[in-house]
């Protein structure tokens, strides 16, 4: 794709320029970047949201309620959720990332995604703002436990042929998220919802990448969701370049040194290694 002298190869060089000089690469990373493995993203034409209006699908008590009173609206929301995350595979955007971060290039991803395909590539130093719905945690304990994708297909399999009543997809829910091994109590996805707070260890540790970082890779993400948004801003005020890769402007654009105007998978795909 894309011989030499077009823009494609210009933004590659560029950014292998940034890269040579820098010693503290970190990607902060979201929904964008797994739009090429099928994943959709929330806003824009064909996200989540022109489907699931977010006050009542990404908010737990109006998922809670709506529960209560529509259960084959959530059983069908979750199996469509499912089946695009258990569809998807890494693309050359998360693969890139992980190569980078094993030859030294990157020292880690911070993401916004809940998806897996960071881990799913080889990244291994990944700050998971948001969390990980591959992961399940007690609410009273806070014991956390890595489900195989097995289960999670045996679930959607089994939300697929739910009867819409509530006690149904309680039953469905329930062996997704059995009870803690360790001290009996409920456990829940391990995902941040709307009005939740984020998970401080990661939150403190995504702080650290941050301001120590020299280059700070802005990858598929609107920036628009709080505190996430603010790590390419804390990056910026630390001292660190920044390079918006993502087809639309957003809020970090201002901010960004080099704006790479093309889908993530599409760009890295030029640093992934050619067979010849
Ligand atoms: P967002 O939906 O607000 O914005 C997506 C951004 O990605 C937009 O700026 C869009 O222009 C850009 N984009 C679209 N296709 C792209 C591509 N191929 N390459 C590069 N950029 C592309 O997403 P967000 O900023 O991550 O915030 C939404 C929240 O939704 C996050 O907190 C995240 O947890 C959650 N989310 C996660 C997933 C996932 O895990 N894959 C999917 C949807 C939403
Ligand atoms: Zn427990």
């Amino acid at each position: 794709m894309g011989g030499k002298g077009c823009p494609e190869q210009y933004f590659r060089e560029k950014l292998e320029e940034l890269l040579h000089s820098s010693h503290h690469a970190v990607a902060f990373t979201g929904a964008g970047v797994s739009q090429e493995s099928g994943i959709p993203t929330f806003r824009g034409k064909g996200g989540l949201w022109d489907r699931y209006p977010p006050f009542l699908y990404a908010n737990l008590p109006m998922l809670a309620l709506l529960f209560l009173i529509r259960p084959s609206r959530v059983a069908v929301f979750a199996s469509d959720v499912l089946a695009s995350l258990l569809e998807a595979a890494p693309n050359p955007c998360h693969k890139v990332l992980a190569d980078w971060e094993r030859l030294g290039i990157l020292r880690g991803v911070i993401t916004q995604n809940v998806d897996d395909l960071h881990e799913m590539a080889g990244s291994r130093n990944i700050c998971e703002l948001h969390g990980n719905v591959y992961r399940v945690r007690c609410v009273r304990c806070g014991g956390k436990e890595k489900l195989s994708r097995h289960l999670l297909w045996e679930t959607w399999e089994r939300l697929r042929g739910v009867r819409p009543g509530r006690r149904e997809l309680l039953r469905v829910l329930s062996s997704y998220a059995s009870r803690c091994p360790y001290c009996g109590g409920r456990r829940r996805p391990d995902v941040v919802f709307f009005g939740e707070g984020l998970p401080a260890e990661e939150w403190n540790k995504a702080l650290g990448l941050a301001s120590e970082s020299d280059i700070l890779l802005v990858v598929g993400t609107s920036a628009l969701v709080y505190p996430a948004a603010m790590i390419p801003r804390l990056a910026r005020e630390s001292g660190a370049r920044i390079v918006e890769i993502n087809p639309e402007p957003t809020s970090v654009t201002p901010l960004a040194e080099l704006r790479v105007p093309y889908p993530a998978g599409r760009f890295f795909s030029l640093f992934e290694p050619r067979v010849s």
